[in-house]
């Protein structure tokens, strides 16, 4: 059984629509698939629609977090979407990014880059507007040759020139929500430094303490020592270790499927959840 359980589509800042996303993890052979837009569900509804036979959804989100003035992305899945609360939180981190990125938009003009909020708006059509629809755009200008190019403190790297912070959630809070709306958190990506600061090993404890259920061991973002730690880590703390391609269709370089969760951990967080089921593809068996 082959899991990946952290993909992007349309949605957010992923390249391939809902729909596209589930067929393409047919074709690469997944039987089960997450789908985690940063700050949204609204890619669920076509996913399911479209999902095909041998596929089954996981439906999820990915959650823009800050501790101590460090990002993290926490991982939502099996989550209630309709519950009040964890919606309105959602909801004001996703609109919060508008003015976010139009104000990155003026930082990059001040910069003499010839970008026009237009642009971006086109690029990320109705997705949750995030840094790589900028990063196209600066690909499309010809300021730099590809969407990772773009994360430099040059450009939009985090405390880079044209870097603007966004609201995001405090991650006790988040953890809080998404167990209230019947929900299993998983830390995205814990190590990935590349991304920038990341958060410190007794931060994570104290998150595992509060309630989070796991975290990304295997994730193209961490090298194998980084991947020891985590197991360690996550061995000492109790916490569930999944990993997953973070698919971002043609925006990044990771395939689907290109890392894998273990089916017993996947089968522990659906009995956890009680936010969702996952759903099963047209006529498929729930898995
Ligand atoms: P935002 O949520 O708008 O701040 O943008 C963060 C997103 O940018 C992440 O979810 C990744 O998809 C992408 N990203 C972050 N760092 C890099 C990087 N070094 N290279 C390529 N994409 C990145
Ligand atoms: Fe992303
Ligand atoms: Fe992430
Ligand atoms: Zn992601």
């Amino acid at each position: 059984m082959r899991i990946d359980l952290h993909t992007h589509s349309t949605a957010s800042d992923g390249t391939d629509t809902p729909a596209e996303l589930v067929r393409k993890a047919a074709t690469a052979g997944l039987d089960v698939v997450a789908l985690t837009d940063h700050d949204t569900t609204r890619g669920h509804a076509e996913a399911i629609a479209a999902l095909p036979q041998d596929v089954t959804l996981v439906t999820g989100a990915e959650l823009s977090c800050r501790i101590d003035g460090v990002s993290l992305h926490l991982l939502a899945y099996l989550f209630d979407p309709d519950e009040p609360e964890l919606l309105r939180e959602r909801e004001l981190v996703r609109d919060d990014r508008v003015p976010r990125a139009q104000a990155m938009v003026v930082r990059l003009q001040e910069l003499g880059v010839p970008m026009e909020w237009a642009q971006v708006a086109r690029i990320a059509g109705h997705g949750s507007v995030g840094r790589p629809h900028i990063a196209t755009a600066l690909v499309e200008l010809g300021v730099v040759p590809t969407v990772s190019d773009a994360f430099t403190p040059e450009w939009i790297a985090d405390g880079g020139r044209a870097h603007v912070g966004k609201h995001e959630l405090d991650p006790f809070t988040a953890i809080r929500l998404i167990k209230a709306a019947g929900g299993v958190t998983v830390f995205a990506h814990p190590l990935a430094t590349k991304r920038g600061r990341t958060v410190p090993e007794a931060a994570i404890a104290e998150l595992a303490a509060y309630g989070l259920d796991g975290i990304e061991v295997d994730h193209m973002d961490h090298d194998e020592p980084a991947r020891a730690r985590l197991r360690g880590l996550a061995a000492e703390l109790g916490l569930l270790t999944t990993g997953s391609s973070d698919y971002h269709g043609s925006r990044k370089t990771c395939v689907l499927g290109e890392y894998t969760t273990d089916p017993e951990i996947y089968g522990e967080i659906t009995r956890r959840a009680t936010g969702a089921f996952p759903v099963p593809g047209a006529g498929g068996r729930l898995r």
